[in-house]
């Protein structure tokens, strides 16, 4: 790792471990934003670590943490890191990943309890005497043994956001090595799926056998599970930091990556077959047996009725150089990947122009260092200005998210004020100045509605109370949805991927509520959100209903994250027009003031 990225690790660690020990949260979250503006860093803070008033010039990093960067660099240790590792157990900080258990109620485990891991959680479970901690009722505890169950099998599969970075890695190795014509990741990463299983490679080569040495020679390679004619598979090691960042979920033991080597002739046909999903390769071959033919991962060819294969016996085949011969010849319009899950696509009669990343063209949900972001003002403009966008929102949290460091009325009045000094000397991009306002508990928000009227563009997000009831949860996002001065609702449910449940409201009935008020629900990027997840976008999709594709920004990193949001856009079938983000300016804009009266 480096010194950069082992810095990154102990303050995250620090962050969390400050909050089990019930530290002041401003100290915690000096921490967690130190870890992520170091994360953002393109500079070696090795250099410069002696050097106390240049690190302190780094947005986000204050004098506390100067001096321990500094100590790092002269000892290798921080000794309020050590102190820390040495009071929390390691398997506290692990209970942390359980859906639904926060610092404060893994604090009260630890203290009142004494339990140190998760099985020492289930054991408390099955006694009963978590029962007697301070706000621990049976619901809670079922909740809580359910989260246990949820994470315990959830833990197998990948995030996209950490196998899409390998895979491309891999691909483009793999392009590199001689004799090598194409290659590209198949399987449910090429359909943009929130988590993998395993990585799936196809390369056409005139060379197998060098492409096959080359790939069990990859970097990071712990293990070669088969080198084979057709197939070779190694184990993967993700590498520390994929796995302490985001806790134990999925690949703590390394990531299965298969390579195929394919007859040229046979590329379409192997990159849909490998692609899937199986349930769309089940209505292919169904749909090609009717017309007397048999598909497989080398073609189409004519259905002889004899038990061996065709290609075997040098039949030639109708198609399968090509997706879109394959698609073609079985009277089909190629289907995009994302959306090949047997969920009504082999009845289109055009293949749909689904969302693309190029269409976005503003971001409207992003922070900067005034909340929990590592951006400054200036560095948030001058990145969604990078990355060629019309229009960028800051949206900094609401003085109800404390932690994060929330802004109070004066503080958003103050941050108007830079903003409108900044458009003056800005050109190329308009700067609204918003909020991501708190829905409270009981679905209303965080500031008065002549606050919100005052501001270009509101992101009503959920950030607590997360385990209530559905009924409840729709009750309180229709509340939400129904306040006049409200644009988009940030990650509807609140969910983490193989982490937290989040809200599971009726998801019509929230859909039906935002067509009706002209607001549109969000998909965030990030990839351990992803919420709207892809089967709730498809319906707002069918009903009609708008949806926006934010980033919600915390470092200049996460612009990057656009691509995982599209995917899940695209997999819910989500055309440009009913993506705000896509808008020209002007129709955004007019948009957005249409909700202003
Ligand atoms: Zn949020
Ligand atoms: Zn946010």
């Amino acid at each position: 790792m480096s010194f950069n990225d082992e810095l990154v690790s102990r303050f995250e660690q620090m962050a969390q471990m400050l909050e089990l020990t019930g530290a002041n949260p401003f100290r915690v979250n000096a921490h967690a934003r130190a870890a992520r503006v170091i994360d953002d860093l393109t500079t070696d803070l090795e250099s410069i670590a002696g050097d106390a008033k240049a690190l302190i010039a780094i947005p986000g990093i204050g004098k506390g943490i100067a001096e321990k960067i500094g100590e790092y660099a002269r000892t290798g240790a921080i000794g309020e890191h050590l102190d820390l590792l040495a009071q929390v157990p390691p398997g506290v900080v692990r209970m942390l990943e359980v859906p639904g258990l926060g610092p404060k109620k893994v604090g009260q485990l630890w203290k009142d309890l004494g339990v140190e891991d998760i099985e020492g959680l289930k054991r408390v479970i099955e006694d009963g005497s978590i029962l007697g901690l301070a706000r621990m009722g049976a619901k809670t505890v079922e909740n809580i043994r359910a989260s246990i169950a949820f994470l315990e099998t959830s833990g197998t599969r990948l995030h996209i956001g950490i196998a899409m970075p390998i895979a491309e890695a891999i691909v483009d190795r793999m392009e590199g090595i001689k004799g090598v014509t194409r290659v590209a990741y198949a399987g449910s990463l090429r359909r943009g799926r929130e988590t993998i299983g395993d990585i799936d490679i196809l390369v056409t080569t005139s060379d197998p056998d060098g492409a096959r040495e080359a790939f069990v020679a990859m970097e990071g390679v712990t293990e070669v599970l088969a080198k084979g004619a057709s197939k070779s598979s190694v184990r993967l090691s993700l590498g520390e930091r994929e796995h302490s960042r985001w806790g134990s979920d999925g690949g703590a033991g390394g990531v299965q990556v298969d390579l195929r080597v394919v007859p040229e002739a046979s590329w379409g046909a192997a990159l849909m077959y490998f692609s899937g999903s199986k349930e769309h390769n089940v209505r292919l071959r169904e749909r090609a047996q009717k017309q007397g033919l048999t598909l497989n991962e080398y073609g189409l060819y004519p259905d002889d009725g004899q038990s061996e294969p065709p290609q075997k016996r040098g039949i030639k085949a109708k198609a399968g150089k090509t997706e879109e011969s394959v698609y073609t010849a079985l009277g089909l319009v190629w289907v995009p990947p994302e959306i090949r899950e047997d969920r009504g696509e082999l009845a289109l009669a055009e293949t749909p122009r689904l969302v693309e990343v190029g269409d976005i063209r503003a971001e409207l949900h992003a922070h900067t260092t005034a909340s929990d972001g590592s951006m400054s003002l200036e560095e948030l403009v001058g990145e969604a200005k990078r990355r060629k966008f019309h229009t960028i929102a800051v949206t900094d949290h609401s003085k109800n998210s404390a932690q994060a460091g929330g802004l109070d009325e004066a503080r958003l009045r103050e941050q108007r004020a830079q903003i409108e000094a900044l458009r003056e000397t800005t050109t190329g991009i308009e700067i609204l100045c918003g909020s991501e306002v708190d829905i409270l508990g009981d679905g209303s928000l965080d500031f008065d509605d002549e606050v919100l009227a005052g501001l270009d563009v509101v992101v009503a997000s959920a950030h607590v109370a997360l385990g209530q009831e559905a009924s409840k949860a729709t009750a309180r996002l229709i509340r939400a949805i129904e306040n006049p001065f409200v644009h988009i609702i940030g990650h509807p449910t609140g969910r983490l991927v193989g982490r937290r449940k989040g809200l599971e409201p009726a998801m019509d009935e929230i859909i039906a509520c935002a067509l009706e008020h002209d607001v549109a629900l969000e998909i965030n990027a990030h990839w351990m959100r992803l919420d709207l997840r892809d089967t709730h976008v498809r319906a707002a999709v069918e009903a009609g209903a708008t949806i926006a594709i934010d980033c919600d920004d915390h470092q200049t990193a996460d612009f990057d994250n656009l691509r995982y949001g599209v995917l899940t856009g695209r997999r819910g079938w989500l055309t440009p027009e009913l993506c705000i983000n896509t808008w020209p300016k002007a129709k955004l804009h007019k948009w957005l003031r249409s909700r202003r009266g």
